[in-house]
């Protein structure tokens, strides 16, 4: 078996993986501007996806452009989100050379469609693959492919620890080589009850004295979760940005949710903001919690909320998660001022970062590759694989960092 890495090798971001020119595995986009696709021209006999993240799914819809449209196979959610975010693509880049596909490609996507259960094996450009459910966001998974010969795992993104919207990964199938993701390969979290603590009790403090809380998430995971943990501390919350059609969409498919019931509490208990009317700036002046995208400060509705409560210290910006170089968020926290929609703006309120992660981080990666130790094991999707393979080298692992482009026989 040989496998290519088209992108997301010692990279976060446009993540697709090339097995004997014929099977690619995930096919994603980094959003940076302008965004990055792949390298290489590809012409597949399937796809499988891992889970419905820009990252991982994002430029799928270019290889519905040829006449033989390849098979994509995923989980239903992975399929539901996969076609918001190539509709989102298609509003903010249509219009640009910059965007690989068009809505027609959106469309032929449907047909190309293959839909599949974890666990539940099927055949796709003559392997047989299994997907197991991976702990990171509703619907993703771990890839196992197999050609009769030899069994290469994909782990795609994964979390072994608690998550209030899925459970963790737990499967550890035999396998004859693992790609595995890195993205906190260097990082310790703190325990998920703690930092979930933290944050509801910071949130009812802003909220007891009088103050707005604006929580920026991802549309896809991180508004959810935040919803649940809002919801399970009887924190009132409001929901605005793609969210909102993300947790409709992740409704349907409750046996994906780790607890669909309390999925249907926290909607239910949240109020839905539609934007009309200058409805966003009459909740901004309200004693409230405000969960939106985006998750780093580079757009949606924070754009109106955030500059709404930013002149006054007892308001707060709550972040949900780790903010990039390089993002308004990450500029909010290390200078206290950010450019929203073009403006360099002081910010007087609080700001905070809370971690919720939905990545294993070092020791839950470690945790995991103990299944694997005497078999190859590719690091890659991190900023610092090779030095990750190296010390798992030093531990006894016969591990290696891939780079773009690359080839590995395995
Ligand atoms: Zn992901």
């Amino acid at each position: 078996m040989e496998v290519q890495f088209l992108g997301g090798a010692d990279e976060i971001g446009r993540s697709a993986v090339l097995v004997d020119d014929s099977l690619l595995l995930d096919y994603g986009m980094a959003s940076e501007s302008p965004p990055q696709y792949p390298v290489g021209d590809v012409d597949p006999d399937a796809v499988v996806v891992s889970h419905g993240h820009l990252d991982h799914a994002g430029a799928v819809p270019a290889l519905m452009s040829s006449g033989d449209l390849p098979p994509v196979h995923w989980t239903p959610p992975t399929r539901e989100l996969a076609t918001t975010l190539a509709e989102d693509t298609l509003k903010l880049h249509g219009s640009t050379p910059r965007c690989p596909f068009t809505d027609t490609d959106v469309r032929r996507l449907t047909q190309a469609s293959e839909t599949h259960g974890y666990e539940d094996s099927f055949e796709a450009a003559g392997y047989e693959i299994t997907l197991y459910n991976a702990g990171h966001i509703p619907g993703s998974a771990h890839v196992l492919v197999d050609d009769g010969d030899t069994r290469l795992l994909y782990t795609g993104d994964f979390h072994t620890g608690d998550q209030r919207l899925v459970a963790p990964s737990t499967a550890r199938p035999d396998a004859d080589a693992v790609i595995c993701e890195s993205t906190y390969s260097d990082v310790t979290h703190e325990a998920r009850d703690r930092v979930e603590t933290r944050f509801a009790d910071s949130v009812q403090q802003t909220v007891w004295e009088g103050g707005t809380v604006v929580v920026p998430a991802f549309a896809i995971g991180r508004t959810q979760e935040a919803m649940l943990v809002c919801n399970a501390h009887d924190i009132d919350c409001y929901v605005d940005g793609m969210g909102q059609r993300v947790t409709k969409q992740l409704k349907r498919h409750p046996e994906f949710l780790r607890d669909a019931d309390a999925l249907r509490g926290a909607t239910s208990s949240a109020r839905f903001v539609t934007g009309r009317d200058g409805q966003r700036k009459r909740i901004a002046e309200q004693n409230t919690v405000i969960i939106t995208t985006s998750g780093m400060l580079n757009g949606g509705p924070a754009m109106t909320y955030v500059p709404a409560i930013r002149h006054h210290p007892t308001n707060k910006v709550a972040l949900t998660g780790y903010q990039v170089e390089g993002t308004p968020g990450r500029s909010l926290l290390d200078t206290g001022s950010a450019e929203l929609d073009g403006r360099v703006m002081p910010v007087s309120a609080q700001v905070e970062l809370h971690e919720f992660s939905a990545h294993a981080d070092r020791q839950g990666l470690l945790g995991f590759l103990e299944s694997y130790r005497d078999i190859p094991v590719l690091a890659v999707h991190g900023d610092w694989t090779a030095a990750f393979a190296e010390e798992l080298r030093e531990d006894g692992f016969e591990a290696s960092a891939p780079t773009l482009g690359e080839t590995v026989e395995l």
